[in-house]
């Protein structure tokens, strides 16, 4: 390196301090950066990043820019609606229409309608308030390391990430089974004890008086680390919160969009329709829009008792981008993909985890995968300090990934879906290589 490029290096390094000592000055110490080392990320394109000094990294964890990032037809889409008219929803404009019959010709049976929101935390919250009103109940049953949302509601029923609100009194927190590694006896003993806990939580909600309002659930138990149901499960829970009068929420905000290379909506991969299915992260591919799908009896009801509206949410701008992300991912065949690619990815992780000895299972489906990584050494114990080191070492070798889980210890790959099977490749010889380091 001559002492011109050095020179232009610090400075650049230097400018990276500065940001985020002004950005620690302004949105403060506290809000979330990922890495020991702050990354700052300047542009994107498909499943590439750019950071400011100028190096690219491999994108296997953001799932927003679904259709990739910087996707041209996605900022056409907005940039032309822009300069046509943008505007609150309280006129009638042809593009919000258009958009709200694409979206639900995704979906089946009775879940005919919806509300548009701004995020993934707005709708959840609408339809907790939904249901709310239409059980006169107000008991809640979530998963013991999950989350929702950041609006007061959804804290006081966070259980997956740190919050100053206890768990709300109306609230019961479920331990969601996870057979990975079981046989087929064990697995049905632990259906068989977690849907006896599902009645004595809703026993419990009965007996306090809240009733039993919703069961909101991630279909694929993205914070709880990708847990991997004993079949009947949701199914039987679903019904148990039915007969208590209760209705059922299916947080699609990970799982849906084609995340699961089967079907459109992770509640599908499930024998149950549920009364909502709540939306954001990827429907926009950035652009902030989120949904609660429901049905017309639902919808109606709480539209006769409510005046509800949202200055911007489903505007002709937002109705834009989701538009051409449905359009993208079906000129693209996207879902079918990621099945495919997922089957790929799965084979070779599980001979990856044949070679560690610090892997203690391989989890997830789609373009959604994860590892346990564990101790080793004959030890299963879940070991988030190896973990951290992993992901770190992974952005040294350009690749983006996270971790999630209950012990923070499973590895999150989750990428956008136009993640193609060249790049799937680069990204596991980088983490084979990656591991090979901690069995040296
Ligand atoms: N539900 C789930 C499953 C989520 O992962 C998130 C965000 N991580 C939310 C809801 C909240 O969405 P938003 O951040 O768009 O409000």
């Amino acid at each position: 390196m001559t002492s011109e490029t050095t020179t232009a290096a610090s400075r650049v390094q230097q400018a990276g301090h500065d940001l985020l000592a002004r950005r620690h000055a302004t949105l403060g110490p506290h809000s979330p950066l990922f890495y020991e080392k702050p990354l700052e990320l300047v542009s994107g394109s498909g499943v590439w990043l750019t950071d400011a000094q100028g190096r690219t990294y491999l994108d296997g964890y953001n799932n927003v820019p679904h259709v990739g990032h910087a996707n041209p037809a996605v900022a056409d889409a907005i940039n032309s609606q822009l300069r046509t008219i943008n505007l609150h929803t309280r006129y009638l404009n042809s593009r919000v229409v258009e958009y709200a019959e694409a979206l639900l010709a995704t979906f089946d049976g009775d879940l005919d309608r919806l509300f548009l929101t701004n995020s993934g935390s707005e709708a959840n919250e609408l339809a907790l308030r939904i249901a709310r009103q239409h059980t006169g109940h107000t008991g809640v049953l979530v998963s013991d390391f999950s989350y929702h949302g950041n609006t007061t509601s959804l804290a006081e029923l966070t259980t997956g990430l740190k919050v100053r609100e206890p768990l709300g009194a109306h609230v019961r927190a479920l331990r969601i089974p996870d057979i990975s590694g079981m046989t087929g006896v064990e697995a049905a003993a632990l259906l068989e004890q977690s849907l006896a806990d599902v009645d004595a939580a809703i026993a419990s909600l009965q007996e306090s008086g809240h009733g039993v309002s919703v069961f909101l659930f991630d279909p694929l138990f993205s914070t709880e680390g990708l847990l991997q149901l004993p079949t009947g499960y949701i199914e039987g829970v679903a019904a148990r919160v039915r007969a208590a009068g209760g209705l059922v929420i299916s947080d699609e905000v990970q799982s849906g969009f084609g995340r699961t290379g089967a079907s459109m909506w992770g509640y599908q991969m499930f024998g149950l329709e549920p009364d909502f299915v709540t939306m954001g992260k990827p429907m926009g591919n950035g652009h902030p829009i989120g949904a609660v799908v429901t049905t017309a009896e639902l919808l109606n009801e709480f539209g006769r008792r409510n005046m509800y509206f949202n200055t911007f949410a489903g505007n002709p701008v937002s109705s834009a981008a989701g538009l051409a992300v449905l359009q993208f991912m079906e000129q693209e065949d996207l879902m079918a993909k990621a099945g495919e690619l997922g089957k790929y990815i799965s084979e070779r992780l599980h001979s990856i985890a044949a070679g560690s000895g610090h892997v203690g299972s391989v989890r997830g489906r789609g373009l959604f995968f994860g590892l346990d990584i564990i101790e080793g050494s004959g030890s299963q114990e879940p070991a988030p300090g190896l973990t951290k080191v992993l992901i770190e070492d992974m952005r040294e070798r350009g690749m983006l990934i996270s971790r999630v889980g209950r012990h923070d210890n499973v590895l999150k790959m989750r990428p956008p879906l136009v993640f193609a099977r060249e790049h799937a490749d680069i990204l596991l010889e980088q983490l084979e290589f990656a591991l090979a380091s901690f069995d040296r």
